[in-house]
């Protein structure tokens, strides 16, 4: 690996207490930014060596301007897998991984989870912050140079394009968006992580990634929500589960009719309608090691019961990071980057998108990563266009 030992200690922080991360106040992530920031300066230091990203530093401020003919933002798969193209093809990429971004660590939505099963590579499996550390080492290795900032701002109007961070501006002649999005969850007694949360050991919000474990098969599992992905989660989740209750706060889905269907008509799936979540509680024969039930209230009632499940996956929707952008990029309704079919070149000529921020349909690491691939090429074909770059890729 080829992170700094304060870096190490970082990723250390984060797998050791996320839940306490996100609790944490402004003074603790202001002095783990602390830590972070001799890092970036090592990191540029250390990669200049091997990039030309020429560099510009305003003595009165501290601010950095900083030239590149690619500028990647974001941390998870899309991002790295981009990097490590873009930098084998000799484009000296720099990459803003983001400071808790939407409240996510550097490296992205898999350092949420522990196991992950089906990234092809890890038979064993490997967890989300390993595979995360070994994208970005990849990444480095190559000689991305990795900033841990989040941008804040970006001026897509002219070219060349500027990024904006706290400490940084990227001037660059064409940029990869690769912001992802981030799962919705709900709050409530015993569904976060650490000592008393239930997140990891049976609460999950990607029931295609997590659902065929074992403390699954076989055993009553419960999905929150009424849209389309609700439906399919459970549907999915019929294969290994004894039972899948939907449990849905309204007396209507708003899923559309076949996928409501499907799942209304599936013998294994039971609707509890006008119902929310109190409570997640431990399985008393593991030790409370691991979800055992729900307390689930009924909103019209107000009747409360007990629900007993091994799993409870929230199906509430994703939200894309794209905020940032503030409208420079054609988005779609729900704020998703829009990108050209079959391409991830989004509306403006030169501004690529890759990973979940685009995609609201696969939502996979190895999808993520496929994207990320797509845009490196892409974007070297039109430095080659404007006459930029050279072909290089092999
Ligand atoms: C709990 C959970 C478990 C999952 N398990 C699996 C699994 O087992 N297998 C699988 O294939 N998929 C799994 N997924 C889905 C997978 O994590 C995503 O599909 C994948 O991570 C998407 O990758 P991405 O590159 O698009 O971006 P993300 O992973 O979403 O990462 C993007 C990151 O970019 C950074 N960023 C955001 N905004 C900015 C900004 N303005 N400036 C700088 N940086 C920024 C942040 O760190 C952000 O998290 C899981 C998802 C979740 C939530």
């Amino acid at each position: 690996m080829s992170h700094s030992p304060r870096h190490r200690l970082l990723f250390s922080l984060i797998r050791k207490g996320r839940s306490f991360f996100r609790l944490a106040s402004t003074a603790v992530v202001a002095s783990a930014a602390a830590i972070a920031a001799p890092r970036v300066a090592s990191s540029a230091a250390a990669s200049s060596s091997l990039t030309s990203a020429s560099t510009t530093v305003s003595a009165m401020d501290d601010l950095q301007t900083l030239k590149t003919k690619l500028c990647i933002i974001g941390s998870g798969p899309a991002a790295h897998t981009a990097a490590i193209y873009a930098s084998r093809a000799e484009l000296k990429p720099i990459l803003f991984e983001g400071w808790m971004a939407n409240g996510i660590a550097p490296g992205g939505q898999l350092t949420t989870t522990s196991d992950v099963e089906n990234f092809p590579g890890f038979p064993d499996g490997i967890n989300g912050i390993d595979l995360m550390d070994r994208f970005r080492s990849q990444s480095h290795r190559f000689g991305t140079q990795i900033v841990t900032e989040t941008v804040n701002k970006v001026d897509f109007s002219t070219t060349p394009f500027k990024i904006f961070a706290d400490s940084k501006t990227v001037i660059a002649e064409s940029v990869i968006v690769a912001t992802g999005a981030v799962a919705k969850r709900l709050d409530f007694l015993g569904s976060g992580e650490g000592s008393g949360g239930f997140w990891n050991r049976g609460i999950s919000a990607c029931a295609v990634c997590d659902g065929a474990a074992p403390i699954f098969r076989n055993k009553p599992l419960a999905v929150i929500g009424g849209g389309d992905s609700a439906m399919e989660e459970a549907t999915f989740l019929t294969k290994y589960g004894s039972i899948v209750y939907i449990i849905h706060r309204r007396d209507t889905f708003r899923a559309s009719k076949i996928m409501q269907q499907r799942a209304l008509t599936n013998p294994k799936i039971q609707v509890l309608w006008n119902s929310v979540v109190l409570e997640a509680h431990g399985d008393k024969d593991n030790q409370n090691k691991l979800l055992g039930g729900l307390k689930v209230k009924n909103v019209v009632s107000g009747e409360v019961s007990d629900l007993k499940v091994s799993g409870l996956f929230f199906a509430i929707g994703h939200e894309p990071a794209t905020k940032f952008l503030d409208g420079q990029l054609e988005l779609d309704s729900e704020g998703y980057v829009v990108t050209q079919s079959g391409t991830t070149q989004t509306s403006v000529p030169g501004v690529f998108a890759a990973g979940d921020v685009q995609d609201k349909k696969y939502r996979q690491a190895v999808t993520a990563a496929g994207t990320g691939c797509m845009a490196a090429l892409e974007a070297e074909h039109y430095l080659q266009e404007i006459g930029s770059q050279e072909g290089k890729t092999d």
